[in-house]
């Protein structure tokens, strides 16, 4: 079985990557998830924070393995033996974006492949974004991120909504 990995800013984890790990858990030996950090990109939560919230959501689960990396995906994937990219395919969005990276990816490593998952029916219109606007809003989150989450998510979105949306 290949090891992958499953990359993404997760700012902050939904149930909608939530979902993707756990169904990857069951397909690969292992799986890497990797909080990218990109110091162009604002994020309201710290690479610390959103490593340590998908670990807490993921410590059930052997084969996961929750990390950060500031280089290429694909530096990272070459240093674990890893030859599979896992992303999550929402709509015709997501399929520009995606496509585009992978003929990159490929261009640079084509020993490394992507996997796209769709997502379950109820995680299909979910984004961080959406989440971040929601409690901005005052909206309730509970049905779209991990239950033992909703409390910092919120708590920590509230703090510092001026500086990111
Ligand atoms: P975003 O900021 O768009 O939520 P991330 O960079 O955190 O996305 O996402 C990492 C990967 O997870 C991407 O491949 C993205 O398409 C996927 N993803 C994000 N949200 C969902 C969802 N609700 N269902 C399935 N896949 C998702």
């Amino acid at each position: 079985m290949s090891i992958a990995i499953y990359p993404g800013s997760f700012d902050p984890i939904s149930n909608g990557h939530l979902d993707i790990i756990i169904r990857t858990s069951k397909i690969f030996e292992k799986v890497y998830v990797l909080v990218s950090v990109n110091p162009n990109k604002k994020s309201c939560f710290s690479t610390e924070e959103k490593v340590d919230m998908i670990k807490r959501v993921t410590m059930n689960m052997p084969n996961i393995i929750v990390e950060s990396y500031n280089g290429l995906v694909l530096d990272y994937a070459k240093a674990k033996n890893a030859n599979v990219i896992i992303r999550g395919l929402r709509n015709f969005i997501d399929y520009q974006d995606e496509i585009t990276m992978f003929q990159f990816n490929r261009s640079i490593d084509n020993n490394i492949d992507t996997v796209v998952l769709f997502p379950s029916a109820n995680n299909l219109f979910l984004s961080s974004t959406s989440i971040k606007q929601l409690v901005s809003l005052n909206a309730d989150i509970s049905n779209y991120v991990p239950k033992i989450l909703v409390k910092e998510i919120e708590d920590k979105i509230k703090s510092t909504h001026k500086n990111f949306l």
